[in-house]
């Protein structure tokens, strides 16, 4: 059985690798479908602390989890599909057919980007003209018009990365104003790459006659007019939905299914030796940094409820 499972490869759970594999904890990571977390679809970081000229995402993943390796973090792909929490033995079953045990879990699984919906985008996702990483497909859109779809700072941040390649990036906002930050949107508003499409609210994906995209189809809130936008790339960036679909309701969510950590705690849940961190509880930050701290509170809770507990490891 292993003192510690950390679930999630982002900022929050090595940050946890580093410190429960610095405690001697010998901590499990296991890998799920995107290892890294969403930073390795960031071009560039701007605002994680010690980097004055920031650093590109895969680079700070790949730094962390060497960190975490370096301690003696082990490391193991599997996507956990269900998981029975409520004993002293906490029991992980992966899709490799795997069960792991352990005392003490971390749930640091993220969170994945949130669809629209709506008719064309399933049909044209990945590789068709939809898509939610410019990081990652941007450059295939050279000299095309786009469309950008949300109006908070992972939408200004698509739609300005994708303005070093595309002929021109409609961001298409279904309010008056953006959500992202000044920063940001100042950003946007001054590149004359990017025309804004405001009270805009997509309806469907339209393709050409080789099933590619062609347009996204809007409807104005305001005059109820609908419009087509020229588009052979459709980013969708309107946010994230938590993964937690493995728990089965093991542990409380609110509405939008972030993950409820206990009263007064960030990291606590209301079953003992079962902590959360980053993305996939907190709804309110978000950030690269407060994933990594939340990481790193995990990690000392961890390590006291370890040590508290009647056949406590060695921990030093
Ligand atoms: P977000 O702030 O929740 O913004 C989501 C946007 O999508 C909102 O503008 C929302 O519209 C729109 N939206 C949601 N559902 C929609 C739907 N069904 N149809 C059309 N539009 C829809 O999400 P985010 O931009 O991914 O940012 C998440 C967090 O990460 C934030 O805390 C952000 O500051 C942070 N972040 C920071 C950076 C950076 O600092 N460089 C970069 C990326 C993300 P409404 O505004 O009308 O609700």
């Amino acid at each position: 059985m292993e003192n510690v499972i950390i679930l999630g490869t982002g900022c929050a759970g090595l940050t946890a690798a580093i410190y429960t594999a610095r405690a001697n904890l010998n901590p499990l990571v296991i890998e799920g479908s995107q290892p890294g977390g969403q930073l390795t679809t960031t071009s560039e970081v701007e605002n994680f602390p010690g980097f004055p000229e920031g650093v590109d995402g895969f680079s700070l993943m790949d730094n962390l989890r060497k960190q975490a390796a370096r301690f003696g973090t082990r490391f193991t792909n599997d996507l956990i599909e269900s998981a029975d929490l409520s004993g002293p033995v906490k029991q992980l079953v992966g899709s490799s057919g795997n069960t792991y045990e352990a005392q003490s879990v971390i749930i640091a699984t993220g969170a994945r980007p949130r669809l629209l919906g709506i008719p064309g985008e399933k049909e044209m996702f990945g590789g068709k003209g939809v898509t939610t990483c410019a990081t990652c497909d941007g450059a295939f859109y050279r000299d095309m018009p786009v469309v950008v779809i949300g109006g908070g700072d992972s939408a200004a941040e698509e739609a300005l990365f994708l303005t070093r390649f595309t002929s021109k990036v409609t961001l298409v906002h279904r309010r008056d104003e953006l959500r992202a930050s000044k920063i940001m949107a100042d950003r946007v508003f001054e590149n004359e790459k990017i025309e804004m499409a405001w009270n805009s609210v997509p309806e469907a994906v339209l393709a050409d006659e080789s099933g590619l995209a062609r347009a996204l189809q809007v409807k104005n809130v305001k005059s109820g007019d609908v419009s087509e936008i020229e588009a052979k790339g459709v980013f969708v960036a309107i946010g994230h939905v938590p993964n937690t679909s493995f728990l089965e309701g093991a542990l409380p969510t609110d509405e939008n299914g972030y993950l409820v950590p206990a009263d007064n705690s960030q990291v606590i849940t209301e079953i003992p030796g079962v902590y959360v961190a980053g993305d996939v509880s907190d709804h309110k930050f978000r950030q690269a940094i407060t994933a990594a701290g939340m990481g790193c509170q995990a990690a000392i809770e961890v390590e006291r409820w370890l040590a508290e507990q009647p056949q406590p490891v060695e921990v030093g």
